[in-house]
């Protein structure tokens, strides 16, 4: 009895998943996150959900990026829940601050507009280097250069369940170049000319237009206009070289030179969203149903019973985002399926 006992108190209630000591990833992956010193709490936060629901069993290596030299304090505490290689680097000047070319005045009275409209961030120059850094710079960082696939993280994010598969080997193996988790409609006073600016592109561009691409995803009128529809990208998991090839550089180029970033407020997401719709084909975007994730104040958790009971998922199915008033899945749904896009009887708001 006694030794019977022994033997039971000797092996762990919990063992935690397979460590990645000396296993070699099997893709040539990142994870990914941009984010202040004064970030710190909730970088922790969303690294250690990272890696006890993921990472943990695979050890892909972590890149932190930042326009000013990362703190000891921030390595030390980011340093100490990660086993695999970390590495921290600075952002090129160029690729954050606003460019001299930029008129001023012009961009001063674009932010003093939506302060008055009372449109989120629309006061802030960081929050604009941001936007215009995410779309159009992270994967010319020198430490991005040796990696194809990244997972970008954001601070203060959760990961709801546990990974029971490495996404980044699902991307490569079926060919998929750009996945997501959360879809919705941006605001309109951030963008009032980016589609227009979309459509100048594509009209002297169209060669880089794929076929079987997601048009009818972004568009409710073949292209006419934008219906607002985007990925979220404060999560993202996506092929580098699909930012860094011909069709996308030139595209970015194109809508920088338009100064929206800044006298308007593009943001990241869309021009993300709307270059994936039209220069990949469709199949090549990936909705990853299983991974559940919050980002304030969306939760996308799995419906599917099994699913969720298979990742031991946190998260209230009932909460998932996935069909409420402002989300754009219904949208992605049926341009997936090749069905004529609806609109929305009722628009949200
Ligand atoms: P939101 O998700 O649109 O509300 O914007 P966030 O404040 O979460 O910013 C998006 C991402 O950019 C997060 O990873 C932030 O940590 C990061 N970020 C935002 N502003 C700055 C900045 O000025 N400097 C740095 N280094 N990171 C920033
Ligand atoms: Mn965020």
């Amino acid at each position: 009895l006694l030794a019977a006992s022994r033997a039971r108190t000797s092996t762990p209630v919990w063992e935690p998943p397979m460590r990645a000591h000396n296993a070699s990833a099997r893709a040539n992956a990142t994870m990914l996150m941009l984010a202040r010193n004064s970030d710190i709490n909730g970088v922790v936060q969303s690294v250690r959900e990272a890696e006890d629901r993921f990472n943990r069993a695979y050890g892909y290596p972590w890149v932190f990026l930042n326009e000013e030299p990362f703190s000891e304090d921030f390595k030390n505490r980011v340093g100490n829940l990660i086993q695999g290689e970390v590495y921290f680097g600075q952002i090129p000047h160029d690729h954050w601050y606003q460019p001299d070319w930029i008129d001023e005045q012009r961009a001063a009275a674009g932010r003093k507009q939506l302060v008055r409209q009372k449109v989120i961030y629309g006061g802030s120059v960081s929050y604009r280097n941001m936007c215009r850094f995410n779309s159009g710079f992270f994967f010319h960082h020198p430490l991005l250069q040796k990696y194809r696939w990244y997972w970008r993280v954001e601070p203060d994010v959760h990961f709801h369940c546990d990974m029971q598969h490495d996404p980044f080997v699902y991307m490569e193996e079926h060919n998929k170049t750009y996945g997501f988790t959360i879809t919705m409609l941006e605001f309109e006073k951030t963008i009032p000319t980016l589609w227009p600016a979309v459509r100048e592109f594509m009209d002297a561009n169209p060669q880089y237009i794929a076929p079987g691409n997601a048009l009818d995803y972004v568009s409710y009128n073949r292209g006419e206009t934008y219906n607002l529809c985007h990925f979220w990208s404060n999560f993202e998991i996506a092929d580098l070289d699909f930012w860094r090839g011909e069709a996308y550089r030139k595209f970015f180029d194109f809508l920088d030179a338009k100064g929206g970033f800044y006298y308007e407020r593009w943001g990241d997401a869309p021009v993300h969203s709307i270059a994936a719709a039209l220069f990949l084909p469709k199949e090549r975007i990936h909705f990853f149903r299983e991974i559940g994730y919050f980002h304030h104040p969306f939760t996308h958790c799995p419906v599917e019973r099994d699913i969720w009971q298979a990742g031991r998922c946190s998260c209230n199915p009932d909460d998932s985002f996935d069909y409420t008033g402002y989300s754009c899945m219904r949208q992605w749904d049926r341009a997936l399926a090749g069905l004529a896009p609806e609109m929305p009887n009722q628009l949200p708001g």
